[in-house]
């Protein structure tokens, strides 16, 4: 059967194309769709999203225990969602607030965590690798520059935050201008950061890679099927019922669409844009020949890649949340989160002012009341989940998916006695507080990079610590 997802709207004002689930779909092609469910089925393990949590989840599953009966439950199409729309950052960033994991488990729990990180890039990087998964991944680490003198005390803070945490002098390093020049030129940089924890990847490739690979391992992708109640051992859906033991919540930014979850993880927007591929005369101003990924310290951050195809993709968060914990069709951003998007990508890198935006589109992440992510099976009922990841979750569904595994398994391992582990969360207040405190808080971060910028302010305004203290940030 085709798939009529990759529509995408011309008529933008600036004609900017728009939606089609994500460029990086655009630049290959939209799978095919799998059968949906064909009615009443039964399994083992009923994953629920076919993103990366689910499929990491069912692929280690599988690899431990080949004969299970996995059973994914996908409304689209398996990488539908933010999995195949992301920056493409395999980071080792962690999602989530370090003071809020030691709270429970100690600074050695934390340490853990961030360790397992790093090593979670490699994971992915050999398991592409291994299962012949061609998505332009190169690890070539991640810069981060600082554009005024706000953003400067923030890099500096950054890095000694960092080492509190255990980073090594290596793990994350200073850049002077010089060296920051030396990879990329960004207008106005005063100076940046390296690590080298991180990998370029084209998510749509990667995540398509990687349904295949669990498909070759036997497990059963339904799409075209929506789920719309998990209780214990069943998820209904348009098409029918799957009983299993064991059913797994792996929705992140549409979790909200599932009956009584409303309130749980927040489905935040994050839009995207990419450049039509770069002149060699653009390449020779702003350098950047190696697949560093690149970001900022300001509030209202953004993300970018050099892609394979020599194009600048960039993202950050435009217009945050839609009412009532609404989701985009297709992909298909806001105008003025386009403008936004487009304004800053000309501000950091001049040199690409003419070169035509070629797309733009969005998805959506999950954020928790408390900001950090979870990875929980309760063996009583057998339901689990794992999300919550806030913008970090590429290389976190790995580690997710591994841990989920090895709960599902009930196994006690390094993994699963990590401090992400189990932790329950307040739900959002009800609207209209939830929109309410988003926008207030984008409006704050937004001021707050504005006043930094213009007047020049030696350390972060007071503006962006009130939103923080607001949202519990
Ligand atoms: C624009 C953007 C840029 C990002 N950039 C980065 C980045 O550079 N690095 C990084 O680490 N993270 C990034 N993220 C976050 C990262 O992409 C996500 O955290 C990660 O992909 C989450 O994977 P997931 O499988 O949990 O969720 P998803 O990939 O969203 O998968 C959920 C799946 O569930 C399906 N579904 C939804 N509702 C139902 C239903 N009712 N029934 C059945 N199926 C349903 C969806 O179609 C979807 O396929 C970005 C996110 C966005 C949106």
């Amino acid at each position: 059967m085709g798939n009529a997802m990759n529509r995408v709207d011309t008529t933008a004002r600036g004609g900017v194309p728009n939606g089609g689930v994500s460029y990086w779909y655009s630049s290959t092609e939209l799978p095919k769709y799998r059968p949906p469910l064909p009615g009443d089925r039964e399994a083992d393990v009923c994953i629920v999203g076919a993103g990366f949590t689910g499929l990491w989840t069912a692929y280690y599953l599988k690899r431990e225990q080949p004969d299970l009966r996995i059973v994914m439950l996908e409304k689209e199409f398996a990488g539908f969602g933010a999995s195949g729309r992301n920056g493409g950052w395999l980071s080792s960033e962690l999602a989530g607030s370090r003071p809020g994991y030691a709270s429970t488990h100690g600074r050695q729990g934390v340490v853990d965590l961030l360790r397992a990180m790093r090593a979670a890039v490699d994971e992915v990087v050999a398991v592409a690798s291994a299962e012949g998964i061609e998505a332009d991944i190169v690890k070539d680490g991640l810069l981060h520059v600082a554009r005024n003198q706000a953003q400067v005390a923030r890099l500096h803070d950054s890095l000694e935050f960092e080492r509190e945490w255990g980073a090594e002098p290596d793990d994350f390093r200073l850049l002077s201008r010089d060296e920051l020049d030396g990879r990329v030129v960004v207008a106005d940089a005063r100076a940046g950061t390296f690590s080298p924890h991180c990998a370029r990847v084209q998510p749509a490739k990667l995540v398509q890679g990687l349904a295949s690979a669990v498909e070759r391992m036997g497990v059963t992708i339904y799409e075209q099927t929506t789920v719309s109640d998990i209780t214990p051992q069943t998820a209904r859906t348009d098409r029918g019922t799957v009983r299993a033991p064991i059913v797994l919540r792996c929705l992140e930014g549409f979790t909200a669409s599932i009956k009584g979850q409303r309130r749980n993880w927040l489905p935040m927007n994050s839009s995207m844009i990419v450049t039509d591929p770069l002149p060699a005369s653009v390449k020779a101003q702003i350098g950047w020949c190696g697949a560093e990924l690149l970001g900022d310290f300001a509030h209202a951050y953004m993300y970018a890649q050099r892609t394979a195809d020599d194009r600048i993709a960039l993202g950050g968060r435009g217009i945050p949340y839609r009412y009532g914990s609404r989701t985009d069709d297709r992909g298909a951003t806001q105008e003025w989160t386009i403008e936004a998007l487009t304004g800053l990508l000309h501000d950091m890198f001049p040199a690409v002012r003419d070169i035509p935006i070629a797309q733009a589109w969005c998805g959506v992440l999950g954020v928790p009341r408390d900001w950090c992510a979870t990875v929980v099976l309760d063996q009583s009922t057998g339901l689990g989940t794992a999300g919550g990841y806030v913008g970090s979750g590429l290389t976190t569904t790995n580690l997710a998916g591994r841990t989920l595994a090895d709960l599902v398994l009930r196994r006690d391992t390094e993994l699963t006695r990590l401090p992400w582990v189990g932790r329950r969360v307040r739900p959002w207040e009800p609207e209209p507080l939830r929109w309410l405190g988003v926008q207030a808080m984008y409006t704050l971060y937004r001021a707050a990079d504005r006043r930094e910028y213009k007047r020049e302010l030696p350390a972060t305004s007071k503006i962006a610590r009130v939103a923080n203290m607001i949202t519990g940030r």
